[in-house]
């Protein structure tokens, strides 16, 4: 998990979103039950390559990227079926792998003084507040229980993500190692290919990687800059 910035609402959602909501909310209060097509107008081409461009095409919780086996599902931070007048809030939406929107469900809680139930918001909480990340592993601290209720519900620990982050950990070190025994005139051309073309926002586990270099920076084993 990394901190996102929001982009620029896209024209086809600022320019229906209070529609959208309204008839969306009228059907509900009338007791009715809105149709697939209904529901389902924040699925737009438009605003679904707004939300793959903040991403970079990852899952916003987990990193991996999505498109890669899947279409990436529209993800509501705040559930649209708890909160329907968020369900088209650009604010409220999201990318999110299939796992963890699986996982995360309807998980919501309106109870101000149960804030510690509300889950990591990657738009607003800095992860770094809420998790250590220790090379693959990504674990709650253990002063924070939002990331406590995070880790149990979207489940950021799970076997594949340790391996899938495991091998990405890997392949960093053999990048450290190249820099490492290369010939001094090589090692800044090498370490320059390691900080700016491997922890960008497009890669996968980008977070993760970071804050494995950082632990690497702190133990000596590489400089600060290239
Ligand atoms: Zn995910």
């Amino acid at each position: 998990m990394r901190l996102l910035n929001k982009g620029p609402v896209p024209a086809i959602l600022a320019g229906n979103e209070v529609a959208w909501t309204n008839a969306l909310v009228a059907t509900v209060a009338n007791g009715q039950k809105p149709t697939e097509a209904m529901i389902g107008r924040y699925r737009h081409p438009e605003i679904k390559g707004a939300l793959l461009s903040e991403t970079a095409g990852k899952c916003a919780y987990c990193e991996s990227k999505v498109r890669h086996i899947a279409y990436g599902d529209i993800e509501h931070v705040v559930p649209k079926s708890k909160v329907p007048t968020k369900a088209y809030a650009w604010d409220n939406l999201t990318i999110a792998c299939d796992v963890c929107n699986t996982n995360k469900g309807d998980h919501y809680t309106a109870d101000p003084a149960s804030s510690q139930d509300n889950l990591i918001d990657p738009y607003v909480d800095r992860p770094n507040d809420h998790f250590l990340f220790l090379r693959e592993v990504v674990c709650p601290r253990p002063d924070s229980l939002r990331g406590k209720m995070t880790e149990s519900v979207i489940k950021l620990t799970r076997s594949e993500l340790l391996e899938r982050r495991r091998e990405r950990m890997d392949f960093v070190d053999g990048l450290v190692r190249a820099y490492t025994l290369a010939p001094p005139e090589f090692q800044t051309m090498l370490l320059r290919d390691l900080y700016e073309n491997h922890l960008a926002d497009v890669d996968e586990y980008a977070g993760v990687s970071a804050a494995y270099i950082e632990h690497l920076q702190s133990k000596g084993v590489l400089p600060i800059a290239a």
